[in-house]
């Protein structure tokens, strides 16, 4: 009974053989580039495309995190052989998000990417602009706001509301508990757990027919958004003015998942990181492209059972989770950001202030949701925790949708291999 059908799909090794797939998408993204550079307008207008390979993501997310956490539940057996895997992810989810924090802190200070640009005009006209977002009553601007906000976040008075807004944490909360029910009820739930299983087992089949048409979707995403970007004709202008801060987040970037995250994979499981990586390609290439780790979700959980073959059950419990507080790409640009701007409008921050910034930046990543941007919005919370000016906002705005597309890729590695790391936890029977 225990076995869903999400194991059998795995074990029979069915859905392998689309590593082409992987090719088409990178040969989308590639060529997306080269139409959003030559012909930008025209580019631009391929967004309804993007649209709908968005939205039909999208629109599995909440059923989808329902029943895989139902599943990895009922999978478990037993609520209290959730105990060790839990606590397991967890210790990693922190663990790896200040890792990333840490690797973020040291190389904004080798690299220096503020350095002699307090006079400079671009800083007085981040002053001059003010602060850049009008404040939002429902935002918390504080830790303390930001703690009460995580908190209550776990806990929803209206399930359908939190559908509604996609807020997948009490949606969690709550198939955890309803599903630690159906596994005490044994036979009398027997239809229920069928239904759930095989809802999620639909569900996946769904997201393999949506990465049918995912290169086509992703080459519209990239191109509209990079088309849109061009179009004025002052993205490289752009992008050279903050070059140096872009180097910054993504040398951070690529050392937390080119090394830090691999050394943890190899560590725990020993397995081959790289080749995990080129396992997990599609959702990381659905990450760059949509910039949102809930909207990849669903194909994070595809790519992970099967293609990377981790259990099921610890990929149904880790990434759902993950996508909504693992997030250290997040975090390690937050950290980066924060210090830049200190150093581009020539404010000294001490070692305290940077440790600080650490825990704020960790804490704000948690906080941030896996959509687009979401980071630079929680950002406000680390400049405030050390007193830095909000209007620094305005010199790393201009390329801010360029960057998430890479710490969102970060933010899905590190929930995919947080679940080959907790797989290791799962009690011996249940791994087996
Ligand atoms: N876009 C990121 C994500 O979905 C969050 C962020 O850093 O803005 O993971």
């Amino acid at each position: 009974m225990n076995d869903s059908p999400a194991d059998s799909n795995a074990k029979n090794g069915k859905n392998s053989g689309h590593g082409n797939l992987t090719l088409w998408i990178l040969a989308g993204i590639v060529l997306a580039l080269i139409v959003a550079f030559i012909v930008p307008d025209l580019a631009a207008k391929l967004a309804i495309g993007g649209e709908i390979f968005l939205n039909l993501l999208k629109m599995i997310v909440v059923p989808l995190v329902i029943t895989s956490v139902m599943s990895g539940i009922i999978g478990l057996g037993d609520i209290r052989k959730l105990g060790k895997p839990g606590a397991a992810a967890i210790g990693y989810y922190v663990t790896t998000t200040l890792m990333a924090v840490i690797v973020g802190i040291i190389v904004v200070n080798v690299i220096h990417p503020g350095a002699g640009m307090a006079d400079t005009d671009q800083v007085k006209a981040a002053m001059a602009q003010g602060a850049p977002e009008p404040k939002d009553a429902s935002r918390p601007d504080s830790v303390g706001g930001l703690l009460h906000g995580l908190v209550m976040l776990l806990f929803t008075d209206n399930l359908l509301k939190s559908a509604l807004d996609v807020q997948l944490l009490p949606l969690i909360i709550f198939s955890i508990i309803f599903a630690a029910i159906l596994t005490m009820h044994g036979s009398k739930s027997e239809v229920l757990v069928k239904v759930i299983h095989q809802v999620n087992d639909a569900l996946m089949d769904f997201v393999l027919l949506l990465m049918k048409i995912a290169p086509l979707g992703i080459f519209c995403l990239v191109a509209s958004r990079f088309g849109e970007a061009n179009a004025d004709g002052t993205l490289m202008t752009e992008l050279k003015s903050v070059g140096k801060y872009m180097t910054a987040v993504l040398s951070g970037l690529a050392i937390h998942g080119f090394i830090t995250l691999p050394l943890i994979l190899w560590l725990f499981t020993r397995r081959n990181p790289y080749r995990f990586i080129v396992q997990m390609s599609k959702a990381l290439l659905t990450a760059l492209s949509t910039a949102s780790s809930s909207a990849t979700l669903p194909v994070t959980i595809e790519s992970a059972i099967d293609e990377a073959r981790i259990s099921p059950k610890s990929v149904e419990f880790v990434t759902p989770l993950g996508a909504t507080i693992n997030m250290d790409g997040t975090a390690l640009y937050e950290a980066v950001a924060a210090i830049f701007i200190a150093q581009a409008f020539g404010i000294q921050l001490e070692l305290t202030d940077q440790i600080v910034v650490a825990i704020t930046a960790t804490l704000a990543a948690i906080g941030a949701a896996g959509i687009p941007e979401a980071g630079l919005v929680t950002m406000i919370i680390v400049l405030k925790a050390v007193d830095l000016p909000i209007e620094g906002i305005a010199l790393i705005l201009s390329v801010d949708w360029l960057l998430d597309r890479f710490r969102t890729t970060i933010n899905v590695l590190g929930d995919a291999i947080g679940a080959a790391v907790v797989e290791k936890a799962l009690p011996a029977e249940i791994n087996a």
